[in-house]
């Protein structure tokens, strides 16, 4: 296995480009011969890798280079289903990175309290909104974040985003800035340019 220095190096089934591990998508075969996204680089057996690239995927699925990666033993798969999955995934690994950041003081949620802290220019790395909030409170909030040059996204539900945060329903959060805020920005980069490619 090629290395550079010490960061093993993995090669992206459909462009062939050879990239570090961390910068590319795992895939493994499930003993039923499913294809499972490896987006945390964690499941056990031999893996298969492309760009976190919805192109690169598309291409590895139609040239059936999966198929060929794991010499037959997974199933045929569909780019849609994996493209959903590897968003899921996308959408997981920051759901666990606001949970493990909610007893931290680096999260403010509610709607009013977020919107006080932009406006006392608290340092606010990054404001969400959930999907199914209202529309001109989510407008309100966008327009705040962007007079302070915050980046702003709408990810999840409200249920859901209470239940993170260990709360009631909660339908927008801010992260400060530091360290669980760019672990967010970095996955929310991806996020974005998938579905933008999508
Ligand atoms: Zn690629």
């Amino acid at each position: 296995m090629a290395t550079i220095g010490n960061r093993p190096q993995r090669t992206c089934v459909a462009c062939r480009k050879s990239k570090a591990q961390g910068e590319l998508v795992r895939y493994v075969v499930a003993p039923d011969g499913t294809l499972l996204v490896d987006y945390r680089h964690r499941l056990p057996g031999r893996g298969a890798y492309t760009c976190i690239d919805l192109n690169c995927l598309r291409k590895a699925v139609e040239s059936k280079q999966f198929q060929r990666s794991f010499r037959g033993r997974c199933h045929e798969v569909s780019y849609e289903s994996l493209a959903e999955e590897l968003q899921q995934s996308v959408r997981q690994k920051m759901m666990n990175l606001l949970g493990m950041g909610r007893k931290s003081d680096q999260l403010i949620s509610g709607s009013n309290a977020v919107i006080t802290a932009l406006r006392q220019g608290k340092d606010i790395a990054l404001v969400i909104t959930t999907e199914d909030i209202s529309s001109a409170i989510a407008e309100k909030i966008r327009a705040s974040a962007e007079r302070e040059n915050v980046t702003y996204c709408q990810l999840f539900g409200k249920g859901m985003l209470g239940q993170i945060l260990g709360k009631g329903e909660r339908s927008v959060v801010a992260v400060q800035t530091g360290t669980l805020a760019d672990a967010l920005l970095f996955e929310l980069q991806r996020y974005t340019h998938m579905v933008r490619e999508n």
